[in-house]
């Protein structure tokens, strides 16, 4: 049964092991039922799934993920942790542990030998001072995935979520939204977690699309072109483009471009929606061709 989300139960294993909880990899163990629960019933999980664990830490969210699901392959990087997991997880025989750093392990072949190359579930409490290259390697790696069900810092879940008009739009909530849909499941506070961390968190899901929302003939392009928007925040989206090392497009192309797409020539790129960067984009891809 799974007793870790009890507070008590937490310190006590972390005594027991006499385990110095580490700041540089970001852990701060959940220690509240509700929200763990929280996370597995809006993943949606199955016995048929397969899921990816990214950090499990002393394993309170695994042993709720080893009831639910079909089979965890939980990834940690502190090597202290595996004999507290073995521990922890001895009664689950659905559970691999591997011990190494996400951001270094090919997850497309961890589906393959786990999943038959069929889409992974991915849940986690995120170490944050990685949030988003392990989110865009998700998405850009081509890893088949159904969601990502995960707690980041709040202000993170908020930027993917959020659209034109928002101080917080930037290039993440571009780049998740290509790639997923949103939603964000629950704000958690500090006190969820030991040790408690300097920030408020959330719970958000992504629902991987199956096909993207617009319809873009080169995404690397158009990456590069949101970059080069909102890498000059305050300028008009013609200077953002025309000083970036992103692009080589001339100034004539560029302002060509934003008179194509019926754009004010004074827009800044913050206000741009995803389909209006797709269209800049395909339309450049046009003029290369
Ligand atoms: N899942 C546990 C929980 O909810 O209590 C722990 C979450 S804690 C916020 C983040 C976990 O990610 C820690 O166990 C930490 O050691 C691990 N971690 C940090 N960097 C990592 C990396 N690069 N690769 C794999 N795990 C990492």
């Amino acid at each position: 049964m799974a007793t870790l989300g009890q507070p008590q139960k937490t310190i006590e294993i972390i005594k027991k092991h006499d385990f110095t909880i580490q700041k540089k990899f970001g852990q701060n163990f959940l220690i509240d039922t509700h929200v763990l629960e929280k996370i597995i019933n809006s993943a949606g999980m199955t016995k048929e799934d397969c899921v990816l664990e990214i950090g499990p830490g002393i394993g309170t969210m695994t042993q709720y993920l080893a009831e639910e699901a079909g089979h965890v392959i939980a990834v940690e990087i502190d090597t202290k942790l595996i004999p507290i997991l073995n521990e922890t997880l001895a009664d689950y025989d659905n559970v691999t542990i591997i011990n190494q750093d996400i951001l270094k392990v090919d997850i497309n072949q961890i589906t393959q030998d786990y999943n038959q190359g069929r889409p992974i579930k991915v849940v986690a409490n995120l170490p944050y001072y990685i949030t988003t290259p392990i989110i865009m390697g998700l998405f850009e790696g081509g890893v088949p995935i159904d969601n990502i069900t995960v707690m980041v810092q709040k202000e993170v879940a908020d930027r993917m979520q959020v659209g034109p008009g928002s101080k917080d739009y930037g290039a993440l909530s571009l780049a998740v939204q290509y790639y997923a849909e949103p939603y964000i499941v629950a704000n958690v506070p500090p006190n969820c977690f030991i040790p408690r961390p300097g920030v408020g968190s959330a719970v958000i899901r992504l629902t991987r699309y199956k096909t993207p929302p617009v319809d873009v003939v080169d995404p690397k392009l158009m990456f590069r072109l949101i970059r080069a928007s909102f890498n000059q925040r305050r300028k008009t989206l013609q200077n953002g483009l025309n000083n970036s090392s992103e692009i080589s497009f001339t100034k004539e192309q560029i302002i060509e471009a934003i008179e194509h797409m019926g754009l004010n020539p004074s827009v800044r790129g913050e206000t741009l929606t995803l389909k209006e960067f797709a269209g800049l984009s395909n339309f450049f891809t046009q003029l290369i061709n």
